[in-house]
């Protein structure tokens, strides 16, 4: 089957689908158990991961006024990079293992199907922003470590430590039991050993904002910002930066991205197989739930549980052309994983549904 003709094929389903929840009642769940909602096309929506109530607000607001969503979406996710206490993205964010904070990130517009990413980037607090800067002033799509800086300060950006007393105190704490936990591994040829088979939830912090915008011409774009696994080897990168991994856009089909254990992201081209997913007719929340699936079969052993599921999180987001929307997460513990939404409703915080529930 081409491509095109999938294309064509899924946007008058999805057309069809909008048009008939809307004779229904515009806003109606498309399916009972499915938390998307449909709408009439392009209706416009901002959704991201829990942390970006904030952000989803703000984008949604500049929609409004005109700006454009990717735009909009980058501003929405300033307020996170820029808050001291998120110790998940920007300036607060938690440090590598030699307490230098290590940020990625990346931006997708959907209109032109450009983007641009950053990496393992140090001393600048909006690494989103620079990562605008780099699918709109180079010829490039990543830049990496001191050269995304020299970049970054080339088009006026200033250093600052990005360290705040908080995320210190905690690499501290960490470092000060890191026998225990750390992201070295021993040869293969070597018995796996109770360190090896750490709980990753509760060793490592994940934590990254990913905000995806629809606005009322049905253009598209995403945003995909993070310092990353807490205490990583330095250089490491994940999948936030990664097109691809953690986010993609196409501006026909609709636009997915990740937080969480990005390795397993980078290993299953995540983001990128959830909107194919959904240009071949699956639901938002359907192709994230069979992401997981996926991610879970190619698991390897020492990061299952003795019930064969991931020891790590792992959530995906991901919003249709014609506005239907829904998130998936591999496990809920004790607190619900939700992720933010805001539309012609207002904003809210919804359930991502989880591949394993309970614990
Ligand atoms: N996905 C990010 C990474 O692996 C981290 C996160 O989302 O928490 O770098």
């Amino acid at each position: 089957m081409s491509q095109d003709w999938s294309r064509r094929h899924f946007i008058s389903a999805a057309i069809g689908t909008a048009a008939g929840a809307a004779m229904l009642r515009p806003g109606i769940a498309a399916e009972p158990d499915d938390p998307s909602t449909v709408r009439t096309p392009h209706s416009a929506v901002v959704i991201a991961s829990g942390n970006g109530l904030a952000a989803v607000r703000r984008a949604y607001e500049l929609i409004g006024q005109g700006v454009d969503p990717l735009d909009a979406a980058i501003a929405g996710v300033n307020i996170v990079e820029d808050d001291p206490n998120d110790n998940s993205v920007g300036y607060g964010g938690l440090p590598n293992e030699d307490g230098v904070v290590e940020l990625d990130a990346s931006v997708m517009h959907g209109p032109t199907h450009k983007a641009g990413s950053v990496a393992s980037l140090q001393k600048i607090r909006n690494p989103s922003k620079v990562a605008r800067l780099v699918m709109l002033r180079t010829d490039h799509e990543l830049l990496v470590g001191e050269g995304a800086l020299r970049f970054a300060k080339a088009h006026g950006f200033a250093e600052e430590n990005l360290l705040t007393d908080k995320s210190r105190q905690l690499w501290l704490d960490w470092r000060e039991r890191r026998s225990e936990v750390d992201a070295w591994l021993p040869p293969a040829s070597q018995p796996t050993t109770q360190h090896s088979r750490l709980d990753w939830r509760a060793a490592f912090t994940y934590g990254t904002i990913n905000c995806l915008a629809l606005n009322e011409r049905g253009d598209l774009s995403g945003v995909t910002t993070t310092s990353g696994l807490s205490f990583k080897l330095a250089g490491r990168v994940g999948d936030s930066p990664i097109i691809g991994a953690g986010l993609y856009v196409d501006n026909e089909i609709g636009a997915a991205g990740s937080t969480g254990r990005g390795e397993a992201n980078l290993l299953n081209c995540s983001s990128f197989s959830i909107v194919e997913m959904m240009g071949r007719g699956m639901t938002p929340v359907e192709a994230c739930m069979e992401q997981l699936r996926r991610v879970v079969k190619h698991t390897e052993r020492r990061l299952l549980d003795s019930a064969g599921r991931p020891t790590f999180g792992l959530t995906f987001y991901a919003l249709r052309k014609d506005g239907a929307h829904g998130s998936a997460t591999m496990t809920d513990g004790e607190k619900q994983v939700m992720y933010a939404v805001a539309d012609g409703a207002g904003t809210a915080a919804r359930p991502s549904r989880p591949l394993y529930s309970g614990k």
